[in-house]
């Protein structure tokens, strides 16, 4: 079975609504490539090394959650993102990149499958757009709930504050760090994100909301993969996700 560009284009969106956000850069085809479509490759971020791991598996399609253009570029096509530009045109390999709609899809999303990981079924949102989810949990303090995360993503959290029972979790996924003060206001006992930056630490000391830093590659690995497969499955192409280990 194939499709084309257009189409998959026309399903991504249709999930996605990129209309909805006001995002980082432009959401949907960043590279266009051939026109007709049989397999895609998705992953967490078009780097060198995903771009050529889909030249490999003859892909005709990428699908990421981080893209190649965000606001605040200069403009030029050098060096690096010269490459990656340059890998993608001479294989005819189109790039598809969603950022805050896969986020925030209520289903595939990253929040929504990073809340399948963890076994925590979000029942409310909160914060800019709407993109941080909270969920009821039972946890008897922070370092409980710290364990859990280590087992369900294969890694270790930093983990700050939070000597009392966790009945409240919400989290973000990526960069999220400054959705911490927003998950305090909504009454949560933890707050998950990928990253942790200084003033983290002192908040969730001074509020005793606890502050789990889980990754930012780790925490957004499980969306792309989930939209990929369910566009993928609708279309009858082939998908395959494509792992690039990332520490941070
Ligand atoms: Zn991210």
């Amino acid at each position: 079975m194939s499709t084309t560009r257009q189409e998959l284009l026309a399903h991504f969106d249709g999930l996605l609504q990129p209309e909805r956000f006001k995002d980082y850069g432009p959401n949907g085809l960043q590279v266009e490539g051939r026109g007709e479509i049989r397999r895609i490759v998705s992953g967490v971020t078009a780097s060198r090394a995903l771009i050529e791991a889909a030249i490999e598996a003859q892909a005709d399609a990428i699908f990421v959650h981080h893209g190649l253009f965000w606001r605040g570029m200069d403009g030029r096509i050098t060096g690096w993102l010269k490459e990656r530009i340059r890998l993608l045109l001479a294989h005819d390999i189109n790039l598809f990149a969603y950022h805050l709609p896969l986020d925030a899809h209520p289903q595939w999303g990253n929040n929504a499958q990073l809340g399948v990981q963890l076994g925590l079924e979000g029942q409310a949102t909160f914060g800019e757009q709407n993109l941080g989810w909270m969920a009821a949990a039972e946890f008897a303090d922070a370092a409980a709930l710290g364990r859990h995360v280590e087992q369900a993503l294969g890694r270790t959290p930093v983990c700050v504050g939070g000597e009392r029972p966790m009945r409240r979790i919400a989290w973000c996924t990526g960069g999220a760090q400054g959705f911490f003060e927003a998950a305090i206001a909504a009454g949560a006992d933890a707050f998950i994100t990928g990253e942790i930056s200084e003033p983290q630490a002192h908040l969730a000391r001074e509020t005793g909301v606890a502050f789990l830093a889980a990754g930012h590659h780790a925490t957004e690995r499980y969306g792309a993969p989930a939209l990929a497969g369910q566009v993928a499955l609708e279309l009858g192409l082939e998908h395959r996700f494509i792992e690039i280990d990332n520490p941070a």
